[in-house]
């Protein structure tokens, strides 16, 4: 696992500037989380980070690894996105163990670490099915595996649970943070949900038109928001 560092961000499309000088620090095993109203630029700011966009201008550090103009694949960090992007006509097993696959990883190895996701997000009984063959938190289950079953330096959620119904959200949501905590990761999670944030967040980024408005620990946020936004955004008591 690593610190992120993000320093002075910007991105534009076309004439839009969507990020305009984003400063996030996250430091080693905590777990942050991205909030703000659709369309502030989390997505972005999370697809940037893995390397998935170019940033304009300003810096992403991961520890003492300046990351910024680094291709996906030589930043070491793991995604789990909002829909499921599991391979239909592949097992769970063949599922989780596929980028591993991609990488050569040898066959005794892939074993040890699809059980070693498979334990901890509970799929054990689940290997050989067809993702057709699953509830939708399983197969959400089953995406986290696929991201959790390389040790990545970071770990992104991009809203991962937008499509779950009300109580299975708040499962897989205990489930995130448990994981989280297992794994000893560095996390960022982007939601728009005040409620997701609070609960799950060592240390929340309160994101409004592609700036930070405010950061720190929920509660101290929720108590003292910085501007009005923050304070109507989160439902703070006037
Ligand atoms: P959020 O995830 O907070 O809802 P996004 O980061 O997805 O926000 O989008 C921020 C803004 O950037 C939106 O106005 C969106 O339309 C725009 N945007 C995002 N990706 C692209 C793209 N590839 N091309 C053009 N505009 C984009
Ligand atoms: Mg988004």
């Amino acid at each position: 696992m690593a610190s992120v560092t993000v320093t002075a961000l910007k991105k534009k499309f076309g004439q839009t500037e969507v990020l305009k000088g984003v400063d996030v620090r996250v430091p080693e095993g905590h777990f942050a989380v991205l909030v703000g109203p659709s369309g502030c630029g989390k997505s972005t700011l999370l697809r940037l980070l893995a390397g998935l966009e170019e940033a304009d201008t300003g810096k992403i550090e991961l520890g003492d690894r300046d990351v910024t103009r680094l291709e996906p694949r030589d930043r070491n960090i793991a995604m789990v996105f909002q829909s499921y992007a599991l391979y239909p006509h592949l097992t769970v097993r063949e599922n989780l163990a596929f980028g591993l696959k991609l990488r050569k990883t040898d066959a005794a190895e892939i074993e040890k670490q699809v059980k070693r996701a498979s334990d901890m997000l509970g799929l054990g009984a689940l290997l050989d099915r067809l993702p057709k063959q699953l509830s939708g938190g399983q197969r959400q289950r089953v995406a986290m595996g696929r991201a959790i079953v390389r040790k990545a330096d970071l770990y992104l959620y991009d809203e991962p649970l937008s499509n779950l119904d009300a109580a299975l959200r708040a499962q897989v949501r205990v489930d995130i943070r448990k994981l989280h905590d297992e794994l000893g990761a560095t996390s960022v999670y982007v939601t728009h949900d005040q409620v997701e944030a609070m609960t799950l967040a060592d240390v929340i980024f309160v994101l409004n038109k592609g700036q930070v408005e405010q950061s720190g620990a929920p509660l101290e946020i929720f108590d003292k928001p910085a501007t009005k936004f923050v304070a109507a955004f989160l439902g703070s008591p006037a």
